[in-house]
């Protein structure tokens, strides 16, 4: 009983607690207040405070298997993630690799073979057949869900062999219908390719040097977004997807993103891989696209993971310049695969990092792995419901240490808003700060803590965190 502070301010509640504590059996090894369940206010109806915000799902992990099943897999899982409050789903790569059977779809060979033509040794893709795509889009939609597609306009990987006279050799830039490219649509060879007549390469840094694909090439612009036939239009208009991921836009100009953006619309968001927050926010402005915000994965990092200390938190990261353009996550299909402890958040920090970017702005994404973890799964969902609940209103930083922060966001129009408390501390912890709200119950809608408290008629409140977790602090139910 190490966190009496409810009790004090109620000697009925601290009688009954103490009768509590005294039938305890020794095997109860709860540190919080245990007050009896007649006296436990309710938690309120979350979905009655519905913000109309939601959350990403990316829907794969690396190397997902069983191979050639993964459409029919997440089409049974759609109905729960839209019950859930996800309202978009990131799906990998579609279309056919260099690694055919075996391809996570960051190798693209023909930008419109969904699975469906025979080459690099398999019809269907790692992920099924272009039917069972189909069926899953059809079903995302008609459960309220936007499909992602994952864009991958650097380079190019499975092409045959040709005299390149640019690189005076033979490269392998050639990509027809027995070449890499059985759909026939959008052929390619060296002059689509850096070096070429235009120039030696292109803005950013070079990745697939010899299949780094020119975006200033009228051709690859009509085939990629410019034309009737482009790969946007295509997977705008016939496969129905209904935003992009953009892949390594670090290795092309921010204006191709905008281009693309600018003739087919919908959501996007870039993967430009940086920790950096002004580069972050030097190519959201440049191109128009959200950003994964990189800074706030790598500020989590390091104050839970390496340094301990959350006045890191205080550092620069897009979604607190840029809300509306920042796609928080905790973990992806790159970091989860990372043997470099630096590029991935800890199993045992990772809620507190999902707790962090579920009450802040920005748009959250949670990642596959995690969801469909038992570990993570009912937390998850409930971290969920609250930021599309009560995660509203402007944010205030009460309190900010190496050990604690709190932070309050302040509701809107009748929604009560929250305060969010981390304590990375090895105890329990608990701090007086101002609330909104005057002589109110409040419950922990996390349930990392069955206590309750009240606040007084200043709206002033003692709450607490438990050691190395997390409180969400709101009103409760009437
Ligand atoms: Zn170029």
């Amino acid at each position: 009983m190490k966190t009496p502070h409810t009790a004090l301010k109620n000697t009925v509640v601290l009688s009954f607690l103490i009768l509590t504590f005294l039938a305890c059996s020794s095997d109860d090894n709860n540190n919080y207040t245990i007050a009896p369940p007649e006296t436990i206010p309710k938690k309120a109806d979350l979905s009655h405070y519905d913000n109309g915000r939601r959350v990403m799902m990316q829907a794969f992990y690396w190397d997902v298997e069983p191979r050639f099943e993964w459409w029919n897999t997440l089409s049974e899982k759609v109905e729960d993630w839209a019950a859930t409050g996800v309202d978009r789903i990131w799906l990998p790569v579609t279309t056919k690799g260099q690694s055919g059977g075996y391809s996570m779809g960051y190798d693209p060979s023909d930008y419109f073979d969904f699975g469906e033509f025979d080459q690099h040794g398999t019809i269907p893709t790692r992920f099924g057949t272009r039917e069972q795509l189909e069926n899953l889009i059809q079903k995302a939609h008609n459960n309220g869900l936007e499909v992602i597609a994952d864009i991958v306009l650097n380079h190019n990987s499975g092409g045959g062999e040709e005299y390149n006279p640019y690189r005076d050799k033979n490269t392998y830039t050639l990509f027809e219908t027995i070449n890499g490219n059985a759909s026939g649509k959008f052929d390619r060879s060296y002059e689509d390719f850096h070096p070429n007549s235009l120039h030696e390469h292109d803005e950013e840094a070079l990745f697939f040097e010899e299949q780094d694909l020119c975006h200033h090439q009228p051709r690859v612009q009509e085939w990629l977004w410019k034309g009737e036939n482009s790969v946007a239009r295509y997977y705008k208009n016939t496969m129905k997807f209904d935003g992009w991921r953009f892949d390594y836009v670090k290795g092309f100009g921010a204006w191709v993103v905008k281009a693309w953006n600018d003739e087919v619309g919908g959501f996007s968001v870039g993967e430009y891989w940086d920790g950096h927050a002004p580069t972050l926010v030097e190519w959201v402005e440049a191109s128009g696209s959200a950003a994964f915000d990189f800074a706030c994965f790598y500020k989590l990092d390091e104050a839970l993971d390496r340094k301990s200390d959350l006045n890191v938190l205080e550092g620069n990261m897009l979604w607190k310049t840029h809300p509306e353009k920042a796609v928080t996550f905790v973990a992806n299909h790159d970091t989860e695969k990372d043997e470099n402890p630096e590029n991935n958040i800890s199993a045992a920090n990772k809620m507190l990092a999902y707790a962090y970017i579920l009450t802040h702005t920005g748009y959250p994404t949670v990642f596959y792995g995690d969801y469909e973890n038992n570990n993570y799964k009912s937390k998850l969902k409930n971290l969920i419901r609250i930021h599309n609940s009560i995660a509203t209103g402007d944010m205030e930083i009460l309190h900010q240490s190496e050990e604690e922060y709190i932070m309050k966001r302040n509701g809107s129009n009748g929604n009560p808003g929250l305060i969010f408390y981390m304590n990375i501390g090895t105890g329990n912890r608990q701090r007086t700060v101002l609330s909104n709200w005057k002589e109110k119950k409040l419950v922990d809608y996390s349930n990392n803590t069955s206590a309750w408290l009240t606040t007084d008629s200043q709206g002033e409140v003692t709450i607490e965190a438990p050691a190395r977790g997390f409180a969400i602090w709101s009103v409760s139910g009437e």
